[in-house]
């Protein structure tokens, strides 16, 4: 089943849900007319239909591969890689002054959910790049800006980000990866960085690694962690590639799924680096990063769904099993009842996801504009729409191998394949237990003024079943506040997903309004099956850890 690009769903969204006209009457986004935007996603759907979506099995079944210490890419990458660097979908918001478009981040994120969905893998490749291009635009020189944005923005380089030690994952302030000052200016980079995505490859001129290190006598923990940018190749002053730093890729990791993105594990062996921001502040200028490609791991969950249930679909009305209880009996698989739940399932998720996370990238638009309100709903947000536009991603996979009987474990199908692929962004940009903890923590920590403001807008306009929900979720809110906080730890899950609920039933409400049957029927079935399921989850808040250290870690074992 060929990938059709949801260009519809996601203009619906800006049109009725998330008032992305707010961010077009921002004199900042003066250039993004609903023309401009539209001509945008037009030429994004095209691309990703014609151009990006045919390479997703190749890259399944001809992983990057490592050659004489080089990434070669799966077949047909490198194509389609020009093809989005071309178009300037690497550069949608990036700074205008170095080649970018300038446009919000909300056209940003409508593009990678579409490249994501006609192939994820892929996709991985140019949100490091645009994590990298932001970071340099708020926290780099003037001179590295110079040289390097530029060849970044066109997409003739590319970014990654260098994080994750063997053993700091989670816990990045354990890392100890160094770097010497070099007495020019420049410092050497040491250490080894594991699972790094897009680590090396074949199909850009230059890759630009920002790494986390510390420098001698720095503090422990994130609070002596620097940044420092450390290209592949060192350019001259004309931004030429020229030697190669003390840099290599010592083995590619092989994965459970997102095969054509290589995963390299990465030795930096006193590479000429460059800090980025100032000493001992690095985690504040990698966070920039970070929250960039939070939103993007949620839209690649959000991606993974819409492809995943396209692929289902077309099975479910084709596929003929029984005998089905409308028209003369003798109809496919779409006609049972229980699949027809799963579909409706599927599709009212990945609708709350795309528009959950198109209003996150809407707040945080406007919070470029000088918007302290918006900054702080971001904020908030953050960490509901990585983890639930995840969660959403393997949960709709999931559903598509059900539809598919047997033939969704087997691989021909290619239904197995959205779900081995997406199964990793639960797990990287911070796991979503990390997210849970990110919320219940440091984003209550003003004591639920931005949650409550949240509140507040949803039950201007909620009635009923939504209402009740949002006033229940308002007393957890002030009831996760008071608890101690590894209590607030053990019911953050159950929290962050009862709060997605209630945005999705929001969501749902404003799409019924405007009439149109499917998106009634969708609300319908949002309110009257997954909103209850908020109760439930608002209960498991509340327990916090209670009974969690009960039972020893021997216990766990007997
Ligand atoms: C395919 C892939 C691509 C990646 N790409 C990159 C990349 O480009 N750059 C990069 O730097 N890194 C990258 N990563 C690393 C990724 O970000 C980490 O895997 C992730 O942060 C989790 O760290 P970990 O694997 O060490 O798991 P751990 O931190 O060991 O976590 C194991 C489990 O314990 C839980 N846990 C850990 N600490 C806590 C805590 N304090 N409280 C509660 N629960 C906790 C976690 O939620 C998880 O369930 C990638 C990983 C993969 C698999």
């Amino acid at each position: 089943m060929p990938y059709r690009a949801p260009v519809t769903d996601i203009t619906f969204c800006l049109d009725h849900i998330v008032g992305f006209d707010r961010v077009q009457a921002a004199p900042a986004f003066g250039d993004a007319t609903t023309d401009v935007v539209q001509a945008i996603l037009t030429e994004a759907g095209r691309i990703c239909e014609e151009v990006i979506a045919p390479l997703n099995r190749a890259g399944d079944q001809t992983p990057a591969w490592l050659e004489n210490g080089v990434v070669r890419t799966s077949p047909g990458y490198a194509e389609g890689y020009k093809a989005i660097a071309d178009a300037g979908f690497v550069a949608i918001s990036a700074d205008p002054e170095y080649g970018g478009m300038g446009l919000p981040l909300t056209v940003t994120t409508a593009v990678n959910e579409m490249i994501g969905g006609a192939c994820l893998a892929l996709e991985l490749n140019p949100l490091m790049s645009q994590g990298q291009i932001e970071a340099l635009e708020h926290h780099a020189s003037d001179a590295i800006k110079d040289l390097y944005l530029p060849k970044l923005t066109s997409g003739e380089w590319c970014g990654t980000m260098n994080l994750t030690e063997p053993q700091a994952g989670s816990d990045v302030g354990a890392l100890t990866s160094k770097a010497v000052p070099n007495g020019d200016g420049t410092y050497a980079v040491s250490g080894q960085k594991i699972y790094i995505s897009w680590g090396d490859h074949d199909m850009a001129e230059n890759i630009v690694h920002l790494v986390l290190a510390r420098l001698p006598g720095a503090p422990g923990g994130t609070k002596g962690i620097s940044l420092f940018l450390v290209p592949k190749k060192i350019p001259d002053a004309d931004g030429v590639p020229g030697v190669g730093n003390t840099l290599s890729v010592v083995s590619l990791e092989h994965k459970l799924g997102l095969h054509g993105s290589p995963t390299c594990v990465m030795q930096y062996d006193g590479a000429q680096g460059w800090l980025i921001g100032e000493e001992n502040k690095g985690m504040a200028a990698m966070f920039t990063m970070m929250n960039n490609a939070r939103l993007g791991v949620g839209v690649q969950g959000v991606s993974v769904a819409e492809a995943a249930y396209q692929h289902a679909l077309a099975y479910a009305v084709d596929r003929k099993q029984g005998r089905t209880p409308v028209g003369d009996g003798t109809g496919c698989i779409i006609d049972h009842a229980d699949v027809r739940r799963m579909l409706i399932e599927m599709k009212a998720e990945i609708f709350a996801a795309r528009a959950l996370t198109l209003d996150l990238a809407v707040s945080l638009d406007l919070a470029k504009t000088g918007d302290a309100d918006a900054r702080a709903r971001a904020a908030f947000l953050t960490p509901i729409a990585k983890a639930y536009g995840t969660e959403v991603g393997m949960k709709v996979a999931d559903r598509g191998i059900q539809i598919h009987g047997g033939m969704g474990v087997i691989e021909e199908t290619g239904a197995a394949q959205f779900a081995r692929d997406v199964r990793v962004t639960a797990i990287y940009e911070g796991t979503n237990g990390i997210q849970a903890m990110d919320l219940v923590g440091r984003k209550l920590m003003d004591g639920g003024t931005a949650a409550f403001a949240l509140l507040d807008e949803i039950e201007d306009t909620a009635e009923g079943d939504l209402l009740a929900a949002a006033k229940a979720l308002r007393q957890t809110t002030e009831d996760m506040v008071a608890l101690d906080m590894n209590d607030r730890f053990g019911g953050g899950v159950p929290y962050l997903m009862a709060f997605a609920r209630v945005l999705g039933a929001h969501y749902h409400t404003r799409a019924a309004a405007t009439g149109d049957k499917t998106r009634v029927s969708l609300a319908h079935y949002h309110l009257s099956r997954l909103l209850p399921e908020a109760h439930a989850m608002m209960v498991q808040a509340r327990c916090g850890s209670d009974g969690f250290y009960d039972l020893s870690a021997d216990d766990f074992a007997a």
